[in-house]
């Protein structure tokens, strides 16, 4: 079992209404347990299509998994295109009927059983894996030495039947190992300089851990691997190896997981005790959005305010209006001034502050679309930056800018 083909069924994906995140999460699973998701197909809800493209996939992989397509309702199509495709017929269930009653009762729904008992219809050569969140069961039908297993599209159903049922039985039946990933990602210290640091620690690793250098930017990403039968001894393990690194090289260790940046510096302010407030204009409240989406968010962020017109910006946070007027509103002058005031409004350690032209068309002064002056003032001190980011979507812009201005606060 090395090589897995994913089938995404679903108009809506086609149309682009739907983003397709079940593959993703998928693949991500089966890495896990080192099979190699070698293609994904996502295609329409057509019985000739679904047939198709399963003939392609199995020729290709060991593996397949479907998702999508499996509801009560009329433009769900993948059960009856399995069953031609497996030359099989579809029948009642007892076992899966009898969990969809007990599924349907157990939210009030007993009622309108009747109408869902269609659900516990599946091919007679499949084995059902039940499914705990939703009423379409999932498949496995077997393919000479191959496996298929076909899945509703929902994500939220998706990601149990993945993770608790369908990679279990996998690494059961196949005897797969766990493959475990842990990045650590290091500042300040060129590639071939952390090498020599590093040397010995690399050397005494175990024989199951397996490290590689990724640059990206000004960091150097660690990527430690582990593979072994127990998923919990792995991580143990990489735990304990990583925590052999900061006596080495801990100061420039700035993240030990794939983490978002706003859960790096969630990380570092609760580190140095250290409270943050926001001012920010041209960026909409996305910088505040991104750092409360990291739980744990209350303990270091203070609160931010949008103050979008000039007069706000001089009414709440203390910005002159003679400095508006002789640098105007989109400039370095004004961030330093709306950074102040936000420090002093909120009574926080460090405040930050954006100004810029989000567009459509230049700003009220003139300045080009796409211009932003931030500033980022951690107590006495503070430095501003300008950004120049045109041709950008307004909410891919306010996005990229957030992003930009939590990395440089890291
Ligand atoms: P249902 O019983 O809800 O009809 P289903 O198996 O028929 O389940 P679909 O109708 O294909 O699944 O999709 C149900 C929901 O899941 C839709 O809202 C769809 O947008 C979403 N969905 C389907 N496939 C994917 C996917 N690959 N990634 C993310 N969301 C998806
Ligand atoms: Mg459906």
């Amino acid at each position: 079992m090395e090589n897995a083909v994913l089938i995404t069924i679903g108009d809506e994906i086609l149309s682009g209404n739907t983003i397709d995140t079940n593959s993703n999460f998928i693949a991500t699973e089966l890495k896990n347990i080192g099979i190699k998701v070698s293609q994904i197909f996502t295609i329409s809800d057509e019985i000739e299509t679904i047939k198709n493209t399963l003939r392609t996939a199995f020729e290709i992989g060991d593996l397949v998994i479907t998702t999508g397509g499996l509801g009560p309702t009329r433009d769900d199509k993948t059960k009856k295109a399995l069953a031609e495709f497996f030359d099989d017929e579809i029948a009642l269930d007892e076992a899966t009927f009898i969990h969809l009653k007990n599924y349907m009762e157990k939210r009030g729904r007993g009622d309108i059983l009747e109408r869902n008992k269609e659900q516990a219809f599946v091919p007679t050569k499949s084995t059902v894996f039940q499914n705990q969140y939703g009423t379409a069961p999932c498949m496995m039908m077997k393919y000479n030495n191959k496996l298929s297993f076909s899945l509703p599209g929902v994500p939220y159903e998706v990601k149990p039947l993945i993770k608790d049922q369908i990679v279990p039985y996998l690494k059961e039946t196949f005897s797969l190992q766990y493959i475990n990933t842990r990045i650590v990602s290091v500042v300040g210290i060129p590639e071939s300089v952390l090498a020599d640091i590093i040397e010995d620690w690399e050397l005494s690793l175990p024989q199951n851990l397996a490290l590689s250098y990724l640059p990206v930017g000004t960091r150097v990403k660690l990527r430690l691997t582990a593979s072994g039968h127990n998923e919990s001894v792995l991580q143990q393990q990489l735990e304990q190896e990583i925590q052999k690194l900061f006596p080495l090289i801990g100061e420039s260790i700035i993240a030990t997981s794939e983490d978002k940046i706003e859960k790096i510096l969630g990380e570092l302010l609760n580190e140095k005790k250290l409270t943050l407030s926001i001012a920010e204009s041209c960026t909409g409240g996305e910088l505040a959005k991104m750092i409360t989406s990291n739980s744990g968010s209350s303990k270091y962020f203070v609160g931010g305010i949008v103050p979008y017109a000039t007069a706000k910006k001089v009414e709440i946070l203390n910005v002159s209006q003679k400095t508006v007027d002789e640098f105007t509103v989109v400039s370095e002058q004004v961030a330093q001034e709306m950074a102040k005031g936000c420090q002093k409004l909120f009574g926080s350690h460090i405040s930050l502050s954006t100004t810029g032209v989000a567009g459509p068309g230049k700003g009220e002064d003139g300045k080009d679309i796409g211009t932003v002056f931030y500033t980022i003032r951690i107590n006495d001190n503070e430095q501003t930056f300008r950004l120049y980011m045109p041709h950008l979507e307004r909410l891919d812009f306010m996005y990229f800018v957030s992003q930009k201005i939590i990395q440089d606060l890291i």
